[in-house]
């Protein structure tokens, strides 16, 4: 079996921790025997959603976002199609904020690709800090570091996750980031993945059910992941 990973424009959006994930997400493929495929995708390349069966979305700068998601909007139908399809994506705060209706950062109001039903509001406030999240389909919390001024309104989606401690999507609703179909979207940053192997494996196995329809994966020895995972909970949490 083999995934191919696209990492959407790694040269801008590389504030959240990507290439960590990537190396993680990597990793826990080829400890499977699953060979995985990097495609680095730069803001000239033409995207074809067809090669990729996993796709991540980092954030950056606001410029940055800017640049990327005015690109990607020359190829948002295909972009849809890949998603209503299930098409795997894990997009990280200002990527996660892009998939919405639209982002508020200092320079005012920008239209996102509306893939996801949400919206991005500003807030002069940054939320920055750890951050621990529980959902009961996870047998683990989702631990990280979030830091962005925007809050997100994702309605009556279903969240990433119940925020245990930290600010979350709005810091009023309890709620952190959004699951829609087999998009992950979230704020935290770490990178993600390393300290959270579930929702790495979650990503993984819904990718290789999508392509070969069985996505059980062979359990790794976590006990280190698990530490780290472990340890930020009781820290923040108790
Ligand atoms: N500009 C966005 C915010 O601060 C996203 C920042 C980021 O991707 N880290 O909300």
């Amino acid at each position: 079996m083999n995934l191919t990973i696209g990492h959407l424009y790694p040269d801008l959006l590389n504030l959240c921790g990507g290439r960590g994930n990537i190396q993680c997400l990597m990793k826990r493929c080829l400890w499977r025997g699953v060979k995985a495929e990097i495609k680095e995708c730069s803001l000239m390349d033409k995207l074809d959603f067809a090669d990729l069966d996993l796709v991540l979305l980092g954030g950056g700068p606001d410029q940055q976002q800017y640049q990327a998601c005015s690109r990607l909007r020359d190829f948002r139908n295909e972009f849809q199609a890949y998603i209503e399809d299930y098409g795997v994506v894990i997009a990280l705060c200002g990527g996660y904020q892009m998939l919405g209706h639209y982002y508020d950062t200092e320079g005012g109001r920008t239209a996102g690709l509306s893939l996801l039903d949400l919206y991005t509001k500003e807030n002069k406030q940054r939320a920055i800090g750890n951050i621990v999240l529980e959902n009961s389909r996870f047998q683990l919390p989702i631990v990280g570091f979030e830091n962005h001024r925007g809050r997100t309104y994702i309605g009556d989606n279903r969240p990433l996750g119940k925020v245990l401690y930290g600010k979350g999507n709005n810091g009023e609703d309890k709620t952190e980031g959004v699951i829609y179909k087999n998009v992950v979207g979230t704020h935290l940053h770490g990178p993600l993945l390393p300290n959270n192997p579930h929702i790495c494996d979650y990503l993984i196995s819904n990718a290789l059910e999508r392509k070969y329809g069985q996505g059980r994966l062979q359990p790794l020895d976590d006990e280190k992941e698990l530490e780290v995972n472990q340890s930020l909970y009781k820290r923040f949490v108790g």
